[in-house]
């Protein structure tokens, strides 16, 4: 996926009606945080199945270090908080998980610089560089059975939607397609990270960072459609 970098772009301007601003990141990372702790269960006993079984306590752990570091950032820019949240995340989450999330975050934040604003394909081209970051860091291909298999899909759909629909439609899409593509690492063998190691064991569980993933998008969309 090619990805922009920078804002600008007379392409984006036909969103410009629709602004996110340092509230829509809070609403985000603050259902997110609520979403993996009621989660949290769920992702251990995944990663049980193939790996440590620390994926749930590590993110929520993570996250609810996030929604404190970003209470503290009053009047910050959007960039800035997620900027924040890259940092807390990279740190407080640990494992494989947290460097692939905290870089995400971090690029997500370094895209939308210091504006007060956002509109959605600037959002899109965001998130695309947070998958970049996910991407050079972890040199995970889609089919690994990792992050990128619900990342990927969530932003060919949002970027196709975007074209075509509302904002909202194409929230709800991107949150169908994070759903559905930690669905389909199930079946998949895992090449990257710890279930590797398992090799053909790992074919029949879902992918606990895929599905944490999931959790991250359908938090988004509710935060964007809200705003
Ligand atoms: P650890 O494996 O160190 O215990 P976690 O349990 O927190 O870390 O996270 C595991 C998740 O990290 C996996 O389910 C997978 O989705 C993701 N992951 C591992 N390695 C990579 C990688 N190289 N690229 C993308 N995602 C990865
Ligand atoms: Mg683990």
């Amino acid at each position: 996926m090619a990805t922009g970098r920078g804002r600008g772009g007379g392409a984006r301007v036909a969103q410009a009606a629709l602004a996110f601003d340092e509230s829509t990141v809070r609403r985000w990372i603050e259902l997110a945080a609520t979403d993996v702790s009621a989660q949290r269960d769920v992702l251990t006993q995944l990663d049980a199945a193939i790996g440590d079984a620390d994926h749930g306590v590590n993110m929520d752990r993570g996250l609810q270090a996030a929604v404190a570091s970003i209470e503290a950032g009053d009047g910050a820019p959007p960039g800035e908080l997620l900027r924040q949240v890259g940092a807390t995340v990279m740190f407080r989450v640990g494992g494989a998980a947290g460097p692939l999330y905290g870089t995400a975050f971090r690029e997500i934040g370094a895209f939308l610089g210091d504006a007060p604003t956002f509109g959605a394909e600037e959002l899109l081209a965001a998130l695309r560089a947070g998958l970049d970051g996910i991407r050079s860091l972890g040199a995970a291909v889609e089919g690994d059975k990792t992050i990128v298999d619900a990342w990927l899909p969530a932003l060919v759909m949002f970027h196709e939607e975007l074209g075509t629909g509302s904002v909202a439609d194409a929230a709800r899409r991107m949150r169908e397609a994070a759903v559905a593509g930690a669905a389909a690492t199930t079946p998949m063998q895992a090449r990257k990270g710890r279930a590797s190691y398992l090799g053909p064991r790992s074919v029949g569980h879902q992918d606990p960072g895929a599905t944490s993933s999931a959790i991250l998008f359908d938090a988004l969309e509710r935060a964007i459609s809200a705003g």
